[in-house]
């Protein structure tokens, strides 16, 4: 399973349509200060389901959208979309591309799909969870992440080794089992 594509419109700095395709293998960004670079590893987490504004360096949801420039007028809807390359079936979809989308309306409106299905952000996580890809597993380590993760508490950390594990899905069932 890889990343194959990312599609997103009025995202941040990414008012129109933007595609980026990416090759097996490593893909570097690289950019001047300012470009986009941090935006488009944040437009991959947003996807994945992150639903703190301040963990997208943002006070509010709001500010995930387009906010215009200069010569741009604001938009008012945010889009991304993440092609998966799943030929391997390692999401448990019997598709061999999976798509996942996520958009917001600065009306507050949100919206999820799964293969261009409406579904709900637990749906996107649920999928991802005990994949390694999930918002808060090890597939996104960004700046003071590694210090992070070796100042935490052994509870703490071991969440990271649940998911490497494949536990974490039957945990967190059991959890809201149990708050039932
Ligand atoms: P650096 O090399 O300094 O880390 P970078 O390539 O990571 O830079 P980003 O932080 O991704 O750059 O992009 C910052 C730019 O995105 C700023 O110019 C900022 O104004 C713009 N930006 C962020 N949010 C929005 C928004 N909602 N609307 C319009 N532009 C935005
Ligand atoms: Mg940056």
């Amino acid at each position: 399973m890889h990343l194959e594509r990312i599609e997103m419109s009025g995202f941040k700095s990414f008012a129109d349509k933007t595609v980026i395709e990416f090759d097996e293998g490593v893909t570097a960004v690289v950019g001047p200060n300012g470009s986009g670079k941090s935006n488009l590893s944040e437009a991959v987490r947003w996807v994945l389901g992150e639903q703190s504004a301040k963990n997208l360096r943002g006070k509010k949801m709001d500010d995930i959208v387009f906010a215009g420039s200069q010569t741009r007028k604001p938009v008012n809807i945010a889009e991304v979309t993440l092609i998966l390359n799943n030929e391997d079936g390692f999401l448990p979809l019997e598709f061999s591309e999976v798509s996942i989308t996520r958009r917001y309306n600065r009306n507050g409106d949100s919206d999820c799909f799964i293969n261009k299905k409406p579904c709900r952000l637990k749906d996107i996580t649920e999928l991802l969870m005990d994949s390694g890809i999930g918002k808060d597993s090890f597939s996104m380590i960004s700046q003071g992440k590694v210090e992070q993760i070796f100042q935490n508490k052994p509870e703490d950390r071991r969440v990271i080794f649940e998911e490497a594990a494949g536990v974490a899905r039957y945990k967190n069932r059991k959890t809201s089992a149990e708050r039932k």
